[in-house]
């Protein structure tokens, strides 16, 4: 057997054993990986499959001994939890206390508690759980975080207190709204200098005076009938008069 420094079996030293065969027939092998480190990656993940080596559950658990459960004091606790969480709990009180042992996805984190990509990212201030998106397999792990640890590190530590997070995020909810608003005023000032200018231009065409706006349009003294509201190229909802072409913006309500 050659010494591969990195204390792990190669093929060529072992070409029965199962595990490090298999993985010349797996397609899985990322392209970044060499055929041995990614021999390797297999050999620890079946270890840690099947508890063996390193990830025998004696090594690890035993040092662990006594680790109940925080809330009943069961020994049957979610080793995944603990190790990530550093909260030892059983799958019977994670469904009875949901309202402490549910799971967060990072935007819930970030909608519901006002907390920062930064913040969230950082696993000495919040454990996270990495799992596969389920939906998209190439996009980034979901990010998922315990209830109770996101609401103490959002209440205590970073607003003061949940009436501090509600205020925040009322004030948050102020802004937007007012925001919104003068992002609607302007856009109705702007709707009504372009009706006037059509207006205008129209009333000159046909040799009659400025109108105002709402006017009936020139000497036809025609109500604008409006047909349905369209997309333009730029993107803006408008609707042409059937009769006279003329074309408004629609404002959206
Ligand atoms: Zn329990
Ligand atoms: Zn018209």
């Amino acid at each position: 057997m050659t010494d591969t420094k990195g204390g792990f079996l190669s093929t060529e030293d072992d070409p029965y054993n199962r595990v490090l065969n298999a993985t010349e027939q797996d397609n899985g092998k990322p392209a970044h990986m060499t055929l041995k480190e990614w021999e390797r990656h297999q050999l620890l993940k079946s270890l840690r499959q099947r508890k063996e080596g390193p990830f025998e559950p004696g090594l690890s658990l035993l040092s662990k001994d006594g680790v109940k459960c925080r809330e009943c004091g069961s020994l049957e606790i979610d080793w995944q939890w603990e190790e990530v969480f550093h909260c030892a709990i059983c799958s019977r009180c994670k469904e009875k206390f949901p309202e402490k042992y549910s799971l967060l996805t990072k935007t819930e984190a970030k909608d519901d508690y006002l907390l920062t990509d930064p913040e969230l990212k950082d696993p000495e201030l919040l454990p996270h759980l990495s799992k596969p998106n389920p939906h998209k397999s190439h996009w980034h792990d979901m990010m998922l975080f315990l209830r109770y640890q996101v609401e103490e590190y959002a209440f205590s530590t970073k607003w003061g207190s949940a009436e501090a997070l509600d205020a925040e995020f009322e004030k948050r909810e102020a802004e937007k709204k007012k925001r919104k608003e003068e992002k609607f005023k302007s856009r109705l000032r702007d709707l009504k200098k372009k009706t006037r200018t059509e207006a205008f231009r129209r009333n000159m065409g046909n040799g009659g005076k400025p109108g105002q706006f709402g006017d009936a349009v020139g000497s036809g003294k025609h109500q604008h009938e409006w047909g349905q509201t369209v997309e333009n190229t730029d993107g803006i909802s408008v609707k042409t008069c059937v009769e006279c072409g003329m074309e408004v913006e629609e404002l959206e309500f």
